[in-house]
């Protein structure tokens, strides 16, 4: 068993080498000391055993100590063995070294030597044997106070047993001469010390125990001590009984080093312990400062979080919140602890929100519950509540919650979703065809309208994803194909497309919009309306105009005939009434002749009201040409004063007449003889309804170009009302109603004259104060090059009014 053990790690564990040297050891010298003549010295002898005594007192009180430290029964065993044996030592020593008695009592016989020596290793031997069998080495099995009890009284009992023995009875022989071996009663204690050795070696911890290693060099020595050495001594002290006691001391020497090493032993690996727990308690602290380092950090990104934290218990107390929960809510951190969640913050759905937390403390999940709270001033805050749970063996023991504050965002996701509904609703409730394409032209969205329009012409409804090749004929598929991109690439677009539809011609007008995704084009949005009325009534509006101004140009037309007709017999009229008023035969009485005198003036006035009608028939009807030249305005208004120069110099009243202008301008191209009639018209009615005062003709000019602006004519005579401003310029109208009756005229010099200057491509304008007189003024166009007044008016006359794109129907 040994050898075995001897293959085990010998740094740790101890080898039987040692034993084995001793054994030989102990053996060699018994033998050879058996054979080595000793003189008796009594005196040498009680040196070894108060040696002996000694140390086995030592052993005994530090194997108690040691029982007390650490509680091991063994060591209760082993220390009341050797205190026993010593006191049962000392006795024997006392009684064999003389001092007491002079050797007068039995005991200080050989035999009583012998007995007393015996008793007491036998009294150690049966401990230690005991100390294998009933004592334990494990600290936690501690022997209960009657277990101790028993064992010190078993040990007093045993002492006094044998102090009782060898006082009241008389000692057997303790030499037997008679046998090879003199004291065979020497082999009772080394069976028990071999027992014990047995025992302990069988135990195996004297591997690993230093005690138990240096007990069982003790145990081998007494066991060689007696069996080897003392049952052969053949006296008292020869030297077979030397080397006994010296071994004896030498058993409890190593008893002592076992008990000293294991307590140097005990004192270091303490040391170490203490050590390791110190540097533990280091490592605790620095954790300790690491903890509340990294709490206050988690603390402090908390607290900086944007979303509100909390922790409340499975009840909903609250156990930490956030700052910006605080913040939120209005509540000071303090305030809100233990406070419960649900009568705190007063959910609207509190028992959806409770339901919710509960199925998450059953095992479910909490992902962004919505619930309105209120904050301490009960405003209402919308809340997305993401929720988990930290559970000890299975319980919750809290609930850690991230809170999102979601009002901005719910709110503004209602007010789309009413601004949607309502933008719905609208597009809906129109009559129009509302749809949107993306950029690969497919359909994205659609109104009822739309679908009714597609359904009534394919038959079934569109769908989202539809493209133009689905709802359309290929050829107009590729004409809103090409709409799309178009609308696209350059913007806003408007197109009117006429299609048949239930039979019917029916006229659309769609406007193409772009849908700009940042800066690309994501699609277009098409609002159609269905403008086919408004394109009949504009069809017969023109067809209207037209058939009003043919009739009109038959007006005219018939009035210049009429006016021709009617001039040539009256021309003879006045002719013949001229011829008649000569009078040549003298046979005509004068009342013939006042007569023939009223055909000539009312002749002439019918003459000149034809003129001005046949005048302003052919204006009107477009059959006035204009002879155009370059003439100088100034000349051509010095002519028109000369042709009513008899007009002038008729009037009793004075008036002066003069013209005013630049010295130079330039000349302008226009009808001479038409603007002259304009001018002495103007002249004639200024001379008309001027009494006194005068009249002047105004030429104005372009500084820059020196082409002439305004012609005007003004007087100082009787006036328009601004009512009547307007009206004098149409055909037989005038001032007003008793003017013909006072100054004559038919009211249709001016109408004439706005045709004619129209004609040319002028304007002509009217500002007037009753009594104050009036200013008609002819506005020339101002050219910026030489174009002639006719080509710039032929341009005006082309300007479309707008420059929409229209679709030939
Ligand atoms: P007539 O002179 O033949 O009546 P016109 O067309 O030339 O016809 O003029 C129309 C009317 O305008 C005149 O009847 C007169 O009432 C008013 N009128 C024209 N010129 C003047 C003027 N210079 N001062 C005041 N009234 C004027």
């Amino acid at each position: 068993m040994m050898a075995g053990d001897s293959s085990q790690d010998p740094h740790k564990e101890r080898s039987a080498t040692v034993y084995w040297v001793i054994l030989a050891v102990l053996f060699v010298f018994a033998i050879i000391v058996r054979r080595f003549p000793f003189a008796d010295n009594e005196a040498r002898h009680v040196i070894w055993e108060f040696i002996s005594t000694t140390l086995a007192l030592i052993v005994g009180s530090l194997s108690l100590v040691r029982f007390y430290s650490k509680k091991q029964e063994t060591f209760l065993f082993i220390g009341t063995g050797f205190l026993g044996t010593g006191l049962l030592n000392g006795y024997h020593a006392v009684m064999t070294s003389g001092l007491i008695g002079g050797g007068s009592t039995e005991l200080q016989t050989a035999d009583g030597a012998a007995w007393t020596w015996t008793a007491s290793r036998l009294f150690l031997s049966m401990f230690l044997f005991g100390s294998v069998f009933l004592g334990s080495d494990e600290s936690d099995s501690e022997p209960s106070h009657a277990q101790e009890l028993f064992v010190y009284v078993l040990a007093a009992v045993l002492t006094a047993a044998f102090f009782l023995v060898f006082t009241f009875f008389p000692l057997p022989p303790a030499y037997h001469p008679e046998f090879v071996v003199w004291r065979p009663a020497e082999f009772i204690p080394a069976t028990f010390f071999f027992a014990a050795w047995v025992g302990y070696i069988r135990r195996g911890d004297w591997r690993t125990e230093p005690f138990k290693y240096w007990l069982l060099i003790s145990l081998m020595i007494s066991v060689f001590l007696h069996g080897m050495y003392m049952a052969y001594a053949t006296s008292e002290f020869d030297g077979i009984a030397d080397a006994a006691h010296l071994l004896k001391i030498g058993s409890h020497l190593s008893v002592l080093a076992g008990l000293m090493i294991s307590v140097f032993v005990t004192f270091r690996s303490e040391a170490s312990a203490l050590e390791t727990v110190r540097q533990t308690n280091l490592a605790m602290a620095r954790e300790v400062e690491v903890r509340a380092e990294t709490e206050h950090r988690l603390r402090d990104f908390l607290d900086n979080a944007n979303d509100l934290i909390q922790i409340t218990d499975a009840e909903g107390s609250l156990a930490y919140v956030n700052r910006a929960w605080t913040a939120t809510f209005g509540f000071e951190e303090e305030a809100v602890k233990g406070e419960n969640l649900y009568s705190l913050l007063r959910p609207s759905n509190r028992v959806e929100l409770e339901t919710a937390f509960r199925r998450l403390a059953e095992g479910g999940s909490m992902e962004r519950f919505i619930s309105e709270l209120h904050t301490g001033d009960g405003d209402p805050v919308i809340c997305a509540i993401s929720a988990n749970c930290s559970r000890v063996s299975g319980e919750v023991v809290a609930v850690r919650s991230i809170i999102r504050n979601v009002t901005e965002t719910v709110m503004a996701e209602r007010e789309l979703a009413g601004s949607r509904a309502n933008l719905n609703a609208l597009v809906e409730s129109t009559g129009d065809v509302i749809w949107s394409v993306n950029s690969d032209h497919a359909l994205i969205t659609f109104n009822a309208a739309f679908a009714l329009a597609v359904e009534s012409r394919t038959g079934f409804e569109p769908s989202v994803g539809d493209g133009p090749e689905d709802l359309y004929p290929s050829d107009q598929a590729i004409w809103f194909q090409q709409a799309y991109d178009e609308v696209m690439r350059t913007g806003r677009l408007s197109k009117i497309r006429s299609e048949e539809m239930d039979g019917e011609l029916r006229h659309l007008e769609l406007f193409f919009s772009p849908i700009r995704d940042q800066a690309d084009s994501a699609g277009v949005v098409v609002f159609g309306k269905d403008i086919t009325r408004r394109r009949r009534a504009e069809v017969d509006l023109v067809s209207a105009k037209n058939e009003a101004e043919a009739a009109n140009r038959a007006k005219s037309q018939f009035l210049a005939n009429m006016s021709h007709e009617l001039r040539t017999p009256l021309n003879s009229v006045i002719g013949f009434a001229n011829i008649l008023l000569k009078n040549k035969k003298k046979n005509l009485k004068s009342s013939d002749l006042g007569l023939l005198d009223r055909i000539q003036v009312n002749g002439n006035h019918l003459l000149g009201l034809i003129n001005e009608i046949l005048d302003l028939a052919k204006v009107e009807s477009g059959r006035m040409d204009l002879e155009l030249m370059t003439v100088d305005v100034g000349n051509l208004a010095h002519e028109a004063l000369a042709l009513v120069e008899g007009q002038i110099r008729s009037r009793k009243a004075e008036v002066e007449v003069r013209v005013e202008g630049p010295e130079t301008m330039k000349e302008i191209e226009t009808d001479p003889a038409k603007l002259k009639q304009v001018i002495v018209n103007l002249v004639g009615n200024a001379l008309k309804f001027t009494e006194s005062g005068e009249i002047v003709v105004r030429i104005e000019i372009n500084e820059a170009t020196g082409q002439p602006t305004t012609l005007s004519v003004s007087d100082t005579g009787i006036g328009i009302p601004k009512a009547r401003l307007g009206a004098i310029f149409e055909a037989f109208q005038q001032a007003e109603a008793g003017t013909t009756r006072q100054f004559g005229g038919t009211g249709l010099g001016l109408a004439i004259s706005r045709s004619m200057c129209r004609l040319m491509g002028y304007d002509l304008t009217v500002e007037s104060e009753v009594g104050q007189g009036a200013t008609f003024k002819i506005v020339f166009p101002s050219f910026e090059s030489s174009g002639s007044p006719s080509e710039t008016a032929l341009q005006r006359g082309s300007q479309r009014p707008d420059g929409e794109e229209v679709e030939p129907l």
